[in-house]
């Protein structure tokens, strides 16, 4: 692959947590698909191509570590729009799940991973359950047209739910079937390299009631003995604490841990309860957080507390959960409602914007273990976005580092997965925008 010089963009954020995350005027020169020099005023070589990035900040490519992109077929079912989650689960999943078939669960991936493109995701996490409609592989094929990289975190429920809170919103299939697709599935495209572009993981929906306990720890020795991460929901409501605390007689955490569902290969989705004791064994053993803000809020579930985690030293990485839980799935947007929501619930000192745009960059590789990703530095994979500060919004801005964060709703100008163009000049070369919008338009007909 020909050098890249992406040139002449007022400054970048590297993805650090501190304030030498600040870097004014930079161009960046890419090759072999990585950031080969960081620097103002490079000259651009003989035949070297030039993407213009005049009154663009760069940042890192954003990294979603929690979805569920099928999902973009169901934003704003109104059985859900005013209930938490047991009942918008009901309502919203229990009578349309079964009609997703793989071409559905395709049109609904690559609008979700469209739709995280422009909005400056370069990786995403997929929690992928369904196992009625077809083969997964169906979304490894949709983010490699994109050009996005692609976790993802094989779901399955094997027992018929026993919370009565939360119904079977999928049919269970055989412990042995669960472990035969993620056997198959990382025999196909797992790649463990630092800076994959396909990985698998391990997924139970969720561990207190969608396993049997046994299974979950022979799950987690599965994934251990694969070389496989570990990924699921936990301790999104009060009402799932309590159901822990009744049927397993611990809490969430402590469950995780007697079941080897704790360490540096794990990253856990929500956590929005936790008491003190808990934080304390996430922050120890290394175990990851995928935070969801805007879902948290949008099903009335809580916030978790990020500034604890942050001082507890957790790895705390972003997600947009769900489309039919926040409506959005725009990765900035994610950012700036954790940037916001923290200052509200704990004050103008529970965040930094370099803390927030680390939580949404480098913080997100880590937790997915892909250790060459994530930062704007040389040697590291050329996975970066610049965000066009253009229009009213950005006009009178005093700092234009912070702006994509601060201000939001900044044009993805171009981004870029180990050097190769995903956006380029605000387009997705790569996709028919007007047939997938009919797609989905038939799509919604089905699941009305
Ligand atoms: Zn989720």
């Amino acid at each position: 692959m020909a050098s890249l010089l992406i040139k002449g963009a007022l400054g970048a954020l590297t993805g650090e947590a501190s304030p030498a995350a600040r870097l004014p005027a930079v161009d960046v020169r890419v090759a072999g698909g990585l950031i080969e020099e960081i620097a103002p005023a490079l000259q651009a070589r003989p035949g070297e191509s030039v993407l213009n990035a005049d009154g663009c900040v760069l940042y890192p490519g954003l990294v979603n570590t929690h979805h569920h992109m099928f999902q973009s077929l169901l934003k704003g079912v109104p059985a859900g729009i005013n209930e938490g989650l047991g009942l918008w689960l009901r309502g919203v999943h229990l009578p349309r799940l079964p009609i997703f078939d793989e071409e559905m669960v395709r049109v609904g991936a690559t609008l979700a991973l469209v739709q995280m493109a422009l909005s400056g995701a370069t990786t995403v996490a997929d929690h992928y359950y369904l196992h009625h409609a077809g083969a997964a592989g169906v979304l490894f094929e949709a983010a490699e047209q994109l050009g996005l990289r692609l976790v993802l975190c094989r779901g399955a429920v094997t027992v018929k739910s026993a919370n009565p809170d939360y119904p079977d919103i999928v049919p269970p299939v055989s412990f042995d079937a669960m472990l035969r697709d993620i056997d198959d599935l990382a025999a196909r495209y797992h790649d463990p390299s630092a800076d994959s572009r396909r990985r698998v993981a391990v997924a139970p929906l969720t561990p207190t009631y969608s396993v049997t306990p046994a299974e979950l720890t022979e799950l987690a020795r599965f994934a251990r003995a694969k070389g496989l991460r570990m990924h699921t929901h936990l301790s999104e409501t009060l009402d799932y604490i309590s159901y822990t605390r009744e049927k397993h007689d611990c809490l969430p955490v402590q469950f995780m841990a007697e079941h080897e569902w704790l360490g540096r290969d794990v990253w856990l989705a929500h956590m929005v309860h936790l008491a003190p004791e808990e934080v304390a064994m996430v922050a120890a053993s290394g175990t990851g957080i995928a935070h969801c803000p805007t879902s948290n809020a949008r099903l009335g579930s809580g916030i978790a507390p990020l500034p604890a985690y942050t001082q507890a030293g957790v790895s705390v990485s972003l997600g947009v959960d769900g489309p039919a839980c926040s409506e959005a799935s725009h990765m900035l947007d994610e950012a700036r409602m954790a940037w916001l929501i923290h200052r509200a619930a704990s004050g103008p000192k529970s965040t930094t914007v370099e803390n927030i745009v680390h939580a949404a960059t480098r913080a997100g590789a880590v937790n997915l273990g892909l250790d060459n990703v994530g930062l704007l530095k040389p040697g590291m994979a050329a996975d970066l976005v610049a965000f066009e500060l253009e229009g009213p919004a950005y006009w009178g801005q005093h700092d234009a580092l912070a702006a994509p964060l601060i201000t939001g709703h900044a044009r993805v100008r171009h981004s870029l997965v180990g050097g190769r163009a995903v956006v380029r000049d605000g387009l997705l070369p790569a996709i028919d925008l007007e047939k997938l919008r009919h797609d989905a338009a038939a799509a919604v007909a089905k699941l009305h």
